[in-house]
């Protein structure tokens, strides 16, 4: 089929590379021109294991790009996959999805054909039904259910593992509320699943669709929130959280996934998807105790980590080495990290900070310019009179005589991944 994909950063060109993969003549639609340059010539324009393979393959023949969506008329269907940031009160912020939904219904005003629109983005339930459906109606003049569809298909990706991920979903959840709306992404999904090995295909409406992306990601956030308290629990009574949550992933209805405490969880979805979907549960009037509380406890691991800090010195003038400030292992992607609420407490302290990360300083430095970064986990410990492990890399379990650099040798390991030795001052965070 021919498909084109309005948005193309993570899950856009994922997307779309994915879907040129598995036979599909795909289009990028992107007003950034640089990421349109760069698809065009070969080369993904973010950082996935795989995607440069599947650009470089696929592009200048069944995957190109542009800054023009008049390229929306010769396909099929159309994907958005448009940011959805946080407005400051933690509300979805709709503005791209509104725009990029314009733009296209402009532009199919010229259509003659049957067209299919499929909101790829997480967005709130109804939002696909009551903003984006109105939006393109309005801008071309045309109606839905009748001469164009709408759809929503959530992604369930990950970034670091996105193209492994798509090519292997779990499951396909699709959204939509006509017979001929389902027939086309039947089309669409059909190499896919023969490829992925026949997953299950969730047929629902499109606000249910919606809804799944939130309950999903709602769903892993309060359980790693729920690992954390118990873990905090732990700690009071000198109990080993590591071993109990081990023994209780192994009941085949609790999973041992998503079950590691820590420093919490940050990152480009998580957040921003659990303050939008309680700021939309409030705006109807539901107060969501459960979601509210996750993630409450995630904002208190930091605090919990400082505090095990502030019980062995005043951090005021010390050197203080932050390990970690990607907000997991394998991306340089610094959005919503917990060692952001780290640092930023320490500068406030009055701590001369110094951070390492094998591939996040620069995004970092632009966070934080005033802070110092080493180029190494063994340059970040000299001199240093504590350790604060924010994020498991692996390297980090392979430290030990780099700690005898230290001035005092307190280690606060927000992931348990420091491997214990004598001589230093250790705790961990759970
Ligand atoms: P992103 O910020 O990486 O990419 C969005 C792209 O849209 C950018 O390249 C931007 O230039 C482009 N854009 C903005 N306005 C536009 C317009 N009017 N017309 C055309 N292009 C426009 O975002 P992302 O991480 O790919 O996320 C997209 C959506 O997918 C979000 O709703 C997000 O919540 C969801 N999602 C993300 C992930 C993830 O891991 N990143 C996983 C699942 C779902």
């Amino acid at each position: 089929m021919k498909l084109s994909i309005i948005g193309s950063g993570y899950v856009g060109t994922t997307v779309a590379a994915c879907f040129a993969e598995l036979g599909h003549d795909v289009v990028n639609v992107d007003i950034d021109e640089d990421i349109v340059r760069s698809i065009n010539a070969g080369n993904a324009p973010i950082h996935e294991p795989g995607l440069d393979e599947l650009v470089e393959t696929h592009a200048g023949d069944r995957l190109r790009a542009t800054t023009d969506y008049e390229a929306v008329l010769d396909t099929d269907a159309t994907f958005l996959a448009l940011p959805t940031p946080s407005n400051e009160d933690g509300s979805i912020d709709l503005g791209a999805m509104k725009a990029a939904a314009a733009s296209l219904g402009e532009t199919l005003a010229a259509k003659d054909d049957y067209h299919l629109v499929v909101t790829k983005s997480t967005v709130v339930p109804t939002t696909t039904a009551e903003v984006i459906g109105p939006r393109i109606e309005e801008a071309s003049g045309k109606t839905v259910g009748d001469d164009f569809d709408i759809a929503m298909n959530p992604e369930f990706l990950r970034e670091g593992t996105a193209v492994e991920d798509f090519l292997g979903p779990d499951k396909i959840v699709l959204g939509a509320s006509t017979e001929r709306a389902f027939d086309c992404l039947d089309e669409i999904f059909a190499p896919l699943v023969e490829r992925a090995g026949n997953p299950p295909v969730v047929k629902t409406g499109t606000s249910e669709a919606e809804m799944i992306k939130y309950a999903n990601n709602a769903f892993l956030a309060s359980k790693i929130s729920l690992a954390n308290d118990l873990a905090n629990i732990c700690k009071e009574f000198g109990v080993d959280s590591t071993e109990v949550l081990d023994a209780i992933g192994l009941d085949s209805r609790i999973g041992s996934s998503f079950l590691g405490a820590g420093l919490g969880w940050g990152g480009s979805c998580f957040p921003k998807d659990t303050a939008a979907i309680i700021a939309a549960a409030r705006s109807r009037g539901y107060e969501p105790r459960v979601l509210q509380a996750a993630v409450d406890v995630n904002d208190e691991q930091p605090t919990r980590m400082l505090d095990l800090l502030a019980d062995r010195f005043d951090p005021d003038g010390k050197r203080v080495a932050v390990l970690g400030l990607s907000f997991k292992p394998g991306t340089d992607d610094i959005r919503e990290s917990r060692a952001i609420p780290l640092i930023q407490n320490l500068v406030e302290a009055g701590a001369d900070v110094v951070g390492y990360d094998p591939v996040a300083t620069e995004n970092m430095r632009e966070h934080f310019p005033d802070i110092d970064y080493a180029s190494s986990a063994a340059d970040a410990l000299v001199d240093a009179d504590a350790a604060l492990v924010a994020t498991d890399w692996d390297e980090f379990a392979a430290l030990d005589s780099e700690f005898d650099e230290m001035r005092e040798r307190v280690v606060i390991d927000g992931r348990r991944i420091v491997t214990r030795r004598d001589g230093l001052d250790y705790e961990s965070l759970v």
